[in-house]
């Protein structure tokens, strides 16, 4: 058997038996992520119902999904990903890229003229394998999703993203701790332990 068929018999053995996975399918979410943002709201209260909040690399959608049902029918919910989602009652969706201009401006169009309560994101490059140019891009992504929240974040806004471990993590602690009042790291469970993926959580928007 060859050293890719070994390694996809395993992937697929450990996604079959992923509690997370099993827990999605049985309750109608759209990936295991879900898990990762339910435990990080329980625990940090980022959600109230009549939010308007902008999630940042929302396909295939759980996070959107997730959001939405805190936020409930009077809240507003805007989401932007460079591949297409099968669409999601009341969340509006931009097929862009968040780093390109014509992204940016149709994702503050649909919020209209109303200040954010919560920007979460969840975006990933696409890993090429290359260490430090994937550490790179991921924290540009990172960095741009954390200008966005400055710019339109409420002041007492919250700012959810993804980080990985590595170049420039210091540094964008240190920059979000600059810009917000509290910022916290959370590894959720459902965030597998060999990833060196985190979340930083930040609140309350300094001016
Ligand atoms: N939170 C999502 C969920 O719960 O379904 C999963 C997000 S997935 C880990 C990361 C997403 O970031 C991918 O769908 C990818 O296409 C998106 N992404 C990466 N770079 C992006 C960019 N420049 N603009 C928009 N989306 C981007």
């Amino acid at each position: 058997m060859s050293k890719r068929t070994k390694t996809s018999k395993a992937w697929m053995h450990e996604h079959v038996n992923d509690p997370f996975v099993k827990a999605a399918k049985r309750d109608g979410y759209r990936s295991r992520a879900a898990y990762k943002l339910l435990e990080i709201d329980k625990r940090d209260r980022i959600f109230k119902p009549g939010m308007l909040v902008v999630d940042l690399g929302a396909a295939p959608g759980s996070w959107s999904q997730v959001a939405k049902q805190r936020i409930g029918a009077k809240g507003r919910m805007v989401a932007i990903d460079l591949l297409p989602m099968d669409p999601i009652h009341e969340v509006d969706f931009i097929q862009a890229d968040f780093t390109g201009d014509a992204g940016l401006e149709a994702l503050v169009a649909k919020c209209g003229n109303t200040q954010v309560d919560v920007v979460i994101s969840d975006m990933a490059p696409n890993i090429s394998g290359v260490i430090l140019a994937d550490q790179a891009r991921a924290m540009e992504l990172a960095e741009l999703a954390l200008d966005f929240a400055m710019q339109y974040l409420k002041p007492t806004g919250s700012f959810l993203v993804k980080l990985f471990h590595g170049e420039g993590f210091d540094a964008f602690v240190r920059s979000a701790n600059r810009c917000f009042q509290k910022v916290v790291i959370r590894k959720p469970d459902a965030s597998r332990d060999r990833s060196n993926e985190v979340y930083l959580l930040a609140k309350g928007k300094k001016n």
